[in-house]
């Protein structure tokens, strides 16, 4: 595992990427999709299930 990213929280605890409540691990992110209209719109498609 990395060190958890910069200025990223997260509070997705079924993420294995996921670290102390609200940490990411991963070496970086994609959130999608391009044209969200709201915040409720984004996810993180880097998302992996533990
Ligand atoms: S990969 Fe995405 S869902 Fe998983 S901990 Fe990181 S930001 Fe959260």
């Amino acid at each position: 595992m990395d060190k958890p990213l910069e200025g990223v929280k997260c509070i997705v605890s079924s993420c294995v990427y996921n670290m102390d409540g609200n940490k990411c691990t991963a070496k970086s992110i994609l959130v999608e999709p391009k044209h969200a209209h709201t915040s409720d719109d984004t996810d993180c498609s880097t998302f992996k299930p533990k």
